[in-house]
This record gives C-alpha cells, structure tokens and sequence, in this order.
C-alpha cells in the first residue's frame, strides 16, 4: 500500500562527470518491473539538479534538492526557491537534514524549516522532512518527544491530503555517517511512534505517508531494517556514492515491496 522509496543524498559530493556517470549506471540497474515496485530518487547538489533531471530523464528516477530558501524571491544572496527546484525539474526536496540543524554555519531551526515544507509544497514539491535525535538525546530516553517537538513543529500549517504532500525521514543524528546504525527494533520503535503522531496530528492521512530510515543504510544492513512494517524505504548518504551500493539497497527495498 506504500510504495517503498529508496532516496540518495549525494550531500556535497561528485562533479558533473561523476553525477552524469552514476546516473546512467543506475538507469541500467533499475528496470521498468523495479521502477513499478520501489520508487528511486537522487538529490545531487544544487547546480547539479538540472543535469541529474537531464540525465535521469524517461527513467523513472526522480530528483530531489537538498534544501530551498523559503521565501519566492528576493535579496537572498546564494539561496535557492522552492519555484527554481521545481523549475528545473525536482520533484523532491530534502528539509531539516541533520546537517543543516546541528552542523553547518547557520544551523537550521524547526521554525525555519517548517517555514521550508510549507514552501516546497506550495510549489509543488514533496518534502522529505528529517528528523532525528542525537546521541545525547538518545542517552536521555527523549528519543520519542524529540521526534514529536520536531515533527509537530515541522508541519504546523500545512495541510496533508495525499503521500504527496509529505515524506517523513527518521535520521538518528548518532547513526548518520558514523558507520552506526540503528538496529531494525530501534527504527521500527521510532517509525512506529511517528506514524501515531502524524495520524494524531494529521488523520489517516499517515497510514500514506512514507517514512523512510536513515542513517548509515548499506546493502549489508537494509534488508533487515526495510522489512520492518513502519519503515517504508531509505535516505541514503554514503551508500547512495557508488551505483553497487546504492543498486544493493534497492534490490533489498524490492525484496520486501509487495
Ligand atoms: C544522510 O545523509 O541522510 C545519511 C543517512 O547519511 P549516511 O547514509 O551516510 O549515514
């Protein structure tokens, strides 16, 4: 009843070539019977979106942005809109990666991103909305009310009718890049809570949404943590790098879609 979706997230990785070259070797992996089973998407950098469209045309993989600007247009010096990544042909949207939360420079809070999912939306993309916990956090037993605060902040306004208007992603601060992830019983847990909290927040509606796990999915582990019943595909960094890899997580995501 959900379609699984296996999403990559090249963060700021690969040149034109490599982009270019890594979406044809997954065209050549990912057949039309697949393609009907497990959605497949990539978000490259910015400047390389256009191109991944271009490359990944009549295939059926879908390509995201790794973040927006929230406002249409403006004085907004080095920020993109929601408007331009739909205009060249995304059709998902990365908001509120732990990345930009925890790490880079300007660090992301819930008010700002949630601001990012009303516009993505409101131009018609999907937003992959991250959320997660760190180790801290975990430490402290607030894993579950820090992915309600965080996803109850994250949609607050925007109205959820279809799978469309939301993709959910549980990323465990402590799990991304790290080598370390979560085991299937800690992602289901998780999964499991935010699906009742959407369903709480937003109606039936959730039993639609996708959730997708992330946080250092390879093929060696994806097979044990896609067939949880909540989880309904990955986002995946490293793994998603080399065609093999990300091609391996996808043969799992098959295995398990009805
Ligand atoms: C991510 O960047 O969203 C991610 C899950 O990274 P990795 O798979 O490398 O942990």
């Amino acid at each position: 009843m959900r379609k699984p979706l296996v999403a990559g997230n090249w963060k700021m990785n690969l040149d034109l070539a490599g982009a270019r070259k890594l979406i044809g070797e997954l065209r050549a992996g990912y057949s039309a019977e697949a393609a009907a089973k497990v959605e497949v998407a990539v978000c490259p950098p910015a400047v390389y979106v256009l191109p991944a469209v271009e490359a990944a045309r009549g295939s059926g993989i879908a390509v995201g942005a790794q973040d927006l600007y929230f406002e249409a247009s403006g004085a907004f010096t080095g920020e993109i809109s929601a408007a331009m990544v739909k205009d060249v042909g995304a059709t998902y949207v990365i908001i509120g990666h732990s990345e930009r939360r925890h790490t880079i420079g300007h660090l992301e809070d819930d008010r700002m991103i949630n601001l990012k999912v009303r516009a993505a939306r409101k131009a018609g993309l999907t937003p992959i909305l991250c959320v997660g916990e760190t180790l801290a956090e975990r430490q402290g037993g607030q894993t579950l009310d820090v992915l309600t605060f965080q996803l109850t902040a994250g949609i607050v306004g925007h109205a959820l009718g279809s799978e469309a208007d939301l993709v959910l992603a549980y990323e465990p601060v402590w799990a991304i890049g790290t080598g370390q992830n979560a085991t299937p019983q800690q992602a289901q847990e998780a999964h499991a809570h935010l699906r009742a909290e959407l369903r709480r927040l937003a109606g039936p509606v959730a039993d639609r949404v996708r959730i997708l796990y992330g946080g250092s999915m390879k093929p060696e582990n994806a097979a044990e943590i896609l067939e949880q019943p909540d989880v309904d595909g990955g986002l995946v960094g490293g793994a998603s790098l080399k065609a093999d890899s990300f091609l391996g997580i996808v043969r799992a995501a098959l295995a398990t879609a009805t």
